[in-house]
């Protein structure tokens, strides 16, 4: 449902050309894009995760269109240089992978190299040291596999049908969406494990899988077009960790693993999920403590002037793999689809 919306919504701000009006208003200095997975398109028809993955096509379409429209593409300590002199006679996007899969190294790789473009990968450190819970995928797994899910559902044992692609897409929803609503990280770690131990799927196999070990990371990391970046090291909503040590050290941990292994110390963050429901004014005062140069929610908006007051909690636009059509990313670039989720607010911080 909420997706059709946001689909109309974009479909009727593209047509009317109401971006090109607003362009000048709402057009910002940059953007900051959020990518997951970059890999082949797949015939299931059971995908509750494809809003995280568009394929290599769409992904060189879109390189193509960033460097036809004579936008920089920079880096993130590029980015903070401009943020910090004011210098922002041009417009710029800087690309940013979350997770670290090794679809990346695979399909975006070569295209990013190709047009030598800048980006950066945020990296949450239990992932490619395999004890990483990609709790979502593993919720997909066990949907998929059964017919049938028993669940404990706020202390009470419940049944749901799960045979049908339709059954599979309703329960993954309701499931996300009761996982999402829990108080806090750990309880929603539990009810994972707990599903995940009753239909026999390995909680782990997939940062085993899908994630780039050590070893790519570091061979990722020579590349002088390629910033690494921190992204905690259990990828905990942050907000829903009671404790402020325990908070604190998600981020200082992950950046200190990734100096160890890397030699180079990461400057900048992205807070895992990060929406306002996972990192707010506690976490953006905590990694400006731990002094890095910025971090980026996913909270939707293009950049301002004004987020130099806000690098803690920059936002960024995400390449939506229900979407992959360009002229829905000209739309969301050109910062008019943001301007009104956002209420026409240029900054959102708190
Ligand atoms: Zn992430």
């Amino acid at each position: 449902m909420k997706k059709t919306v946001i689909r109309s919504g974009l479909e009727s701000l593209y047509f009317s050309g109401l971006h090109h009006l607003m362009r000048p208003l709402v057009g910002g200095v940059g953007a900051i894009l959020t990518l997951h997975h970059v890999r082949p398109a797949r015939p299931d028809a059971f995908q509750p995760n494809r809003l995280l993955e568009i394929t290599p096509e769409f992904l060189e379409e879109l390189l193509c269109q960033i460097k036809s429209a004579h936008l920089d593409v920079i880096s993130l300590d590029e980015m903070h240089r401009r943020f910090i002199t004011g210098e922002f006679k041009r417009r710029f996007v800087c690309l940013t992978f979350d997770d670290g899969y090794k679809d990346l190294k695979l399909w975006a790789y070569p295209l990013l190299r190709k047009y030598e473009m800048p980006f950066a990968v945020y990296i949450a450190t239990s992932f490619p040291d395999r004890l990483g819970e990609l709790w979502w995928l593993a919720l997909e797994a066990v949907i998929a596999q059964n017919s049938r899910i028993g669940a404990l559902i706020n202390g009470k044992e419940q049944f749901f049908p799960s045979a049908t692609v339709a059954e599979k897409r309703e329960l993954y929803d309701a499931f996300y969406g009761y996982l999402r609503s829990m108080k806090t990280e750990d309880q929603l770690r539990a009810a994972v494990r707990d599903l995940c131990a009753r239909y026999r799927v390995d909680i782990v196999s997939f940062c085993r899988e899908l994630c780039m070990d050590w070893q790519e990371i570091v061979a990722l990391s020579a590349d002088p077009l390629v910033t690494i970046g921190a992204h905690t090291v259990n990828h905990k909503m942050l907000k829903k960790v009671p404790d402020e040590a325990a908070a604190r050290a998600e981020m200082q941990m992950s950046r200190s693993v990734l100096e160890a292994a890397l030699g180079k110390r990461p400057d900048h963050l992205a807070y895992p999920v990060g929406d306002p429901t996972s990192a707010g004014p506690r976490e953006f005062r905590i990694a400006a403590e731990l002094g890095f140069k910025t971090a980026v929610t996913t909270r939707p908006g293009v950049l301002f002037k004004a987020h130099r007051d806000h690098l803690m909690a920059l936002p960024r636009i995400s390449i939506n793999g229900e979407f992959q059509q360009q002229r829905y990313v000209k739309v969301l670039m050109s910062g008019a689809a943001t301007a009104m989720w956002n209420g026409f607010r240029r900054v959102n911080a708190a």
